[in-house]
């Protein structure tokens, strides 16, 4: 990835997987962002000892306590936030954090589907609508610019089993039936923010990292972290306004809905 790379990004789920790569990488630029804040729910604690170790090289790294589904924490982490701010406005937002537990057509339940939605649909709305006014402010600093992400960008990690085109190539050997579920309720998500955040010029763009090689993907997943980071990062540097309210894969090919 050449060119800018924004000054102030907050990223969720960055202890492990998808989201930890994210940091990593964004701190190996040769320009990183000033302020790097990367979420994770138990700072300090040995599931984030990576995120630690980084922090402690890294004086723009800030780790923040943030537990998606908790509106009393997402408070919390804004607060923190807007204090290291300084009157900054934010870059960037990646609603990284997810699950996808086993669901089947046969195993789906009230159960399932509501704690699914909660972490995946209900999360990202409570962490977006806390930072929204960050993001507007970072927007309006100045008026004249393009939409792109060194101005403002809204990004909700989704993925190819949420689309109801593409279902039938790869509901056989992948059900996930809440997962599915929830990731198209979040794309709907993206839809509206594209539209109602225009006028703010925030880009809304939802976000298929490729299937990765995490707890959550499995060690059966054809791409590295490395490899799928490395391109959401070139698809992100590039994205204009014409990628607003639409599903782009890691490579930056449009998926249908
Ligand atoms: P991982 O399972 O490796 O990591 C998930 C991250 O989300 C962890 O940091 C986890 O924190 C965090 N998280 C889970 N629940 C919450 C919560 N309630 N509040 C805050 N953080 C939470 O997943 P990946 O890195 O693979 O996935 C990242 C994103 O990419 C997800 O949205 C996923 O749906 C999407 N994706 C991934 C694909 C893949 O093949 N890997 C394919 C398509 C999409 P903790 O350690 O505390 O649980």
């Amino acid at each position: 990835m050449t060119g800018p790379v924004p000054r102030t990004v907050l990223i969720t789920g960055c202890n492990r997987g998808i989201g930890l790569e994210l940091v990593k990488q964004l701190l190996a630029k040769p320009n990183p962002p000033d302020l790097l804040f990367a979420t994770c729910r138990s700072p300090g604690t040995p599931q984030c000892q990576e995120l630690t170790n980084l922090a402690a090289k890294h004086p723009n790294l800030s780790v923040i306590s943030l537990e998606a589904t908790d509106p009393g924490s997402v408070a919390e982490a804004k607060k923190e936030v807007e204090k290291q701010l300084k009157g900054r406005g934010l870059n960037v937002l990646i609603n990284n954090a997810g699950i996808m537990p086993e669901s089947t057509l046969e195993s789906v339940d009230e159960k399932d589907l509501l704690n699914v939605y909660t972490v995946n649909v209900v999360g990202p709305v409570l962490v977006t609508k806390a930072f929204l006014p960050l993001l507007k402010k970072a927007a309006q600093v100045n008026p004249q610019a393009p939409m792109n992400w060194t101005r403002a960008v809204l990004i909700n990690m989704s993925t190819i089993g949420s689309s109801i085109a593409k279902v039938s190539e790869n509901f056989s050997w992948m059900q996930v039936v809440s997962y599915r579920c929830s990731k198209a309720a979040l794309n709907m998500l993206t839809c509206c923010q594209s539209l109602g955040y225009k006028k703010d010029s925030i880009l809304c763009t939802a976000i298929h990292p490729g299937w990765v090689q995490t707890d959550l993907g499995g060690s059966e997943a054809p791409l590295s972290v490395e490899e799928s980071v490395k391109g959401i990062l070139k698809v992100l540097c590039n994205l204009t306004e014409k990628q607003n309210g639409i599903l782009l894969d890691w490579e930056g090919n449009t998926i249908p809905w």
